[in-house]
């Protein structure tokens, strides 16, 4: 195996070199328009990927600060997480989901280990969307009701079961508002519609009250509230002191299911192993995906004893949900985050490079640099004053460090906020090097 380059960021030849654009062409000529990556119109085609490295087929180099969509925590490859997928799949590569395995217990047991307190029984699945189907299937059998509370900004994947509650019409693709889902606008301080920052999370509480207590509020009994502990896609948007814990009054009072969606916010991203841990709040149900992986489809709902054994025997199947190499490699991701302490690593070194970004807010249009651990969003906008999201600025930011061989992420409502999530586990040297060239990128655009 090939070890993650020392050299990156390198750029050999001007992106698509000829050997990416034989593989852009091909693709094209299957999938139609297909992905663009980085700003451009082009994917970049990854023919090795390594730590926070990924090298294209012309040998450029790229320094990965969006950890592919925040799922590479344990980072690209990673050495153990390699080798449990080859011993795994030299002995039995998968079983359909009706069977027990060892692989499966060992994952589900680690994952366990790490949950929050109390929350002490798994559902398998293969993506964050598919956790998040089974979550919300779960709370509406479980309470006898369809509706569901989520927020403005919120994300959740694309089955048809939960694109209907994301708050972003685009990521709902022309597929209608769940019918049963109503929307609050998320506390975001820096974009509260209805007054003064400090109220957000008063506010956005306030709201939700009425919808439950008020019989004329037109929302029906309430199933589940859906909610990302810190958002990701909308924004890295991290709410006050005192909602999350808000919400967990309300479900309390109300019988209602309190999801924490941890997909992107957990496993050590953003300081801690779970996004909720920073206000001591605890769900009912916790879907996790992408990072615990470690690079393989996998995810699951973590959830209260009580409440999971509400399904019968055999309810809950997939064909893949049991796929013993991706149970492998999640264990492998687990025993790596635990063994090396991940999550604080990403407390540090995240602390320090907010740090060192803190300058940039003095630009009029950079509206604000926020973030928890190596979970970074900085809000681009027109001008200090009007804050009008600036999404043409941070598509050009993010060409020009794309063309410099460093991928940042996009978010926020309007696509306006550069994201920073690179690997848990990346060199600090790298990261410093690939945070300077975003720097001038940034500098280099007003
Ligand atoms: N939930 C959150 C918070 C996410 O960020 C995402 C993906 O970006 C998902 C759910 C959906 O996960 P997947 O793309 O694996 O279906």
């Amino acid at each position: 195996m090939t070890a993650e380059p020392a050299t990156a960021p390198r750029i050999v030849t001007p992106y698509p070199g000829p050997e990416a654009r034989r593989v852009i062409d091909r693709m094209r000529a299957v999938e139609g328009a297909g992905p663009r990556t980085g700003g451009t119109d082009d994917p970049l085609v990854v023919a090795e990927a390594h730590g926070a490295t990924l090298v294209d087929p012309d040998g450029n180099e790229f320094v990965d600060l969006a950890a592919s969509f925040a799922a590479a925590n344990v980072g690209h490859s990673h050495p153990d997480v390699v080798e449990a997928i080859r011993d795994q799949a030299g002995r039995m590569s998968h079983v359909s989901s009706a069977f027990a395995s060892e692989p499966r217990v060992a994952f589900e047991e680690a994952l366990l280990d790490i949950a929050p307190p109390g929350l002490d029984r798994v559902l398998l699945g293969l993506s964050g969307a598919d956790a998040n189907d089974t979550a919300l299937r779960l709370a509406r059998s479980l309470t006898g009701r369809r509706e569901v509370i989520a927020f403005s900004g919120g994300y959740f994947g694309r089955s048809s079961g939960v694109i209907g509650l994301n708050g972003k019409s685009a990521h709902r693709v022309r597929v209608a508002r769940d019918a049963d889902a109503h929307f609050v606008p998320f506390p975001y301080p820096y974009r509260w519609p209805l007054g003064r920052a400090e109220d957000a999370s008063e506010q956005a509480l306030g709201l939700v009250r009425h919808a439950l207590e008020d019989p004329a509020s037109g929302f029906g009994p309430v199933a589940a509230i859906v909610v990302e502990p810190v958002q990701g896609n909308g924004g890295i948007v991290i709410p006050p002191d005192g909602f999350l814990q808000g919400l967990r009054d309300l479900c309390d009072r109300h019988g209602i299911v309190l999801v924490f969606d941890e997909i992107q916010a957990g496993f050590g991203r953003t300081g801690r192993l779970w996004a909720g841990e920073h206000w001591g709040v605890v769900p009912d149900l916790m879907t996790v995906g992408k990072g615990i992986g470690g690079g393989m489809a996998l995810s699951a709902v973590v959830g209260r004893r009580d409440l999971m054994r509400h399904w019968p025997p055999g309810t809950h199947t997939s064909t893949f949900m049991g796929n013993a190499v991706n149970l492998a490699a999640g264990r492998a991701a687990i025993d790596v985050m635990r063994r090396d302490r991940l999550w604080e690593r990403s407390e540090r070194i995240g602390a320090a490079l907010r740090q060192s970004l803190a300058d940039l807010a003095d630009s009029p249009q950079v509206g604000e640099v926020r973030g928890l651990g190596l979970f970074i969003g900085i809000e681009l906008v027109t001008d200090d004053a009007s804050r009008a999201p600036d999404p043409a600025r941070a598509s050009a930011i993010r060409r020009a460090a794309f063309e410099r061989g460093v991928l940042v992420g996009i978010a926020g409502h309007a696509d306006n906020v550069l994201k920073i999530c690179p690997p848990l586990t990346i060199d600090e040297r790298l990261l410093d090097t690939a945070v300077g060239v975003l720097v001038e990128s940034i500098k280099g655009a007003s």
